[in-house]
């Protein structure tokens, strides 16, 4: 797998230490936005949804920075099918933990990769039909092109240049997930 790797963008510790402040700057704006630390409320509690599957190392380090009450309701979009390294069309599943209503509900939408915006666009067009109190957006990664620094979004742990990245939950043909780092992949592994 190491054989495969052209370079490192972000190393493990790197990552680790803005894990640490990220978890932070959310922890005070979602307290302050929300009033889930109200102990007037005791019972308030932030729905994190994660679209997978290349948030899952993400939100595992991500959620255990955040000292909050929490539900965590997986879902999934694809927009890479295979072995494509171009956006062919997405498909959303919602499975059955996503609520149908949102009301009275904080939630945190967590997703891998800003690059042309139209994943969290269609699910953030979803979840706002579902009616959340509050709808709060989170990705890993920010590509460094138009698309994606003009979309709207709450949090972002890392801009990067425009190129595929795999590694930290981000697949090339559903491998290197297990990266602790992530990085570019030499050009005759993963022809763009
Ligand atoms: P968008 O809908 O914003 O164009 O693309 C977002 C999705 O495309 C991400 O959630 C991710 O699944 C996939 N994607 C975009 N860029 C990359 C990349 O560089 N590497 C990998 N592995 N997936 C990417
Ligand atoms: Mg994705």
């Amino acid at each position: 797998m190491d054989a495969d790797i052209e370079r490192t963008l972000l190393s493990a510790d790197q990552i680790a230490k803005r894990l640490d402040s990220l978890a932070q700057q959310i922890v005070t704006d979602i307290e302050a936005a929300t009033g889930l630390s109200d102990p007037e409320h005791p019972h308030n509690t932030l729905t994190i949804i994660p679209i997978m599957t290349g948030s899952i190392i993400f939100v595992a380090d991500l959620v255990r920075r955040l000292p909050l009450r929490m539900r965590i309701y997986p879902m999934s979009a694809s927009s890479y099918p295979g072995t494509a390294t171009t956006t062919q069309g997405i498909t959303l599943s919602f499975g059955d933990r996503v609520p149908s209503e949102l009301g009275g509900q904080h939630v945190l939408l967590i997703d891998d990769i800003l690059d042309s915006g139209s994943t969290l666009r269609a699910v953030t067009d979803e979840l706002n039909k579902r009616g959340p109190d509050t709808l709060h957006t989170c990705v890993l990664l920010r590509k460094q092109r138009d698309q994606a620094m003009s979309f709207p979004i709450d949090y972002v742990a890392f801009d990067i240049p425009d190129e595929f990245v795999v590694g930290y939950g981000l697949d090339y043909d559903d491998q290197y997930r297990n990266l602790p780092e992530i990085v570019t992949l030499k050009p005759e592994i993963a022809q763009g």
